[in-house]
């Protein structure tokens, strides 16, 4: 396919809304032809904004119509199966954002319908992968120079959250997913236990659990901390680094200059993930679209999804015991490598 890959938007929030400005205004592959939403007028009121694009009344329409070579799914994580199996039946490329699916059993439906097609066709939106700086720490961990890596240490603290809105499970369930899936990702391997410690509470979050500390033992042997803290106040601040056997290598601070004044010098600490991460969710898309061309996927497959769902669901056990918490997989298909 040489033409622009004709895109239809399932969930017009937030999210959906970042992507249809991202696929317009930045990239150069795609177009966004197809939209729906639960809530028609927000879905109506995008096309007006963009022009050009058709709303469906449901995403069975949007998958099955022409005007749609593939499917952007940004509905709320237990729509996102719905949406999924009828586009893998269609035979239409996914960009499914995080999570995959909210429960192990919808993520191995998922998994076990793109094996019977025999190719990928989903990409999860897990895009610290596309991170210039994690792609760095990765490259470096590979070369060799720093020899095994024996703890990698990984640090995901926002500013502030909406209270109410935020709730307990959120910490491990909506934002620690991220770490654990860099963690897979950069030891390439596998979790085989996790526990969670929640400590002294952060006042500010009155009643949340804030902070908590998870701790992931690999298969291999090496072990991962991930501290998540979600009221730290002076904005989103995201850490890592690998210990190694001959060295260490950690992300770097994300501003560009440091600023040396009287006695002292600073930078600026990115306001939310969507400052941090921006040039990681345009690569991700991109390298999207570009894999949907040629009928495939690429990046962070439905098996990495369901790995990091587990991988949740027991740090939500763990969270609640504070216990360490065994991690149970199912096989893994040859077609994830
Ligand atoms: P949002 O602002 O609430 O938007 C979701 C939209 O989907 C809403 O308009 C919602 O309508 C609609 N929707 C829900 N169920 C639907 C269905 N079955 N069919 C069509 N539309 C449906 O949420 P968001 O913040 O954009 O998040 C959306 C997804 O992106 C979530 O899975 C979230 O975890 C993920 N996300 C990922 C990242 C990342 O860093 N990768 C960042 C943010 C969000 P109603 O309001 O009427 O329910």
């Amino acid at each position: 396919m040489t033409d622009k890959l004709k895109i239809g938007v399932i969930g017009t929030g937030m999210i959906g809304q970042d992507h249809i400005r991202r696929i317009t205004h930045v990239l150069a592959g795609g177009e966004v032809t197809a939209v729906t939403d639960t809530d028609r007028s927000r879905a109506q009121e995008v096309a007006k904004t963009y022009g050009g694009i058709e709303v469906f009344d449901s995403s069975d329409a949007l998958i099955a119509s022409d005007a749609v070579d593939a499917v952007l799914v940004c509905s709320w994580g237990p729509a996102h199966e719905e949406a999924i199996l009828p586009a893998l039946a269609a035979g239409k490329p996914v960009f499914c954002e995080k999570p995959l699916a909210t429960t192990q059993e919808a993520c191995l439906r998922i998994i076990d319908a793109e094996v019977k097609l025999g190719k990928r066709l989903i990409q999860v939106g897990y895009m610290r992968r596309y991170d210039r700086a994690y792609a760095d720490l990765k490259a470096t961990i590979e070369s060799g120079v720093i020899g095994e890596p024996l703890m990698f240490h990984s640090v995901h603290r926002n500013a502030s959250v909406r209270e109410g809105l935020y709730t307990d499970d959120m910490a491990v369930a909506d934002t620690m997913v991220h770490d654990i899936d860099v963690t897979r990702w950069l030891l390439g391997d596998e979790v085989a236990r996790i526990q969670v410690i929640a400590g002294k509470r952060n006042s500010v979050g009155k009643n949340l659990r804030d902070p908590i500390l998870g701790i992931m033992e690999m298969r291999g042997g090496t072990v991962a901390t991930v501290e998540v803290s979600v009221n730290i106040g002076y904005g989103y601040d995201i850490r890592g680094e690998i210990s190694a056997e001959k060295g260490t290598v950690e992300l770097s601070e994300s501003n560009n200059v440091v600023l040396k004044a009287g006695d002292s010098f600073s930078g600026r600490v990115p306001a939310d993930w969507r400052e941090r991460f921006i040039e990681a969710y345009d690569k991700e898309l991109a390298d999207w679209i570009e894999a949907a061309k040629q009928g495939g996927a690429s990046g962070p497959s439905a098996w990495d999804g369901y790995a990091i769902q587990v991988v949740s669901d027991a740090g939500l056990k763990a969270a609640d015991s504070g216990k360490p918490v065994d991690i149970e997989m199912a096989d893994k298909p040859a077609l994830y490598g």
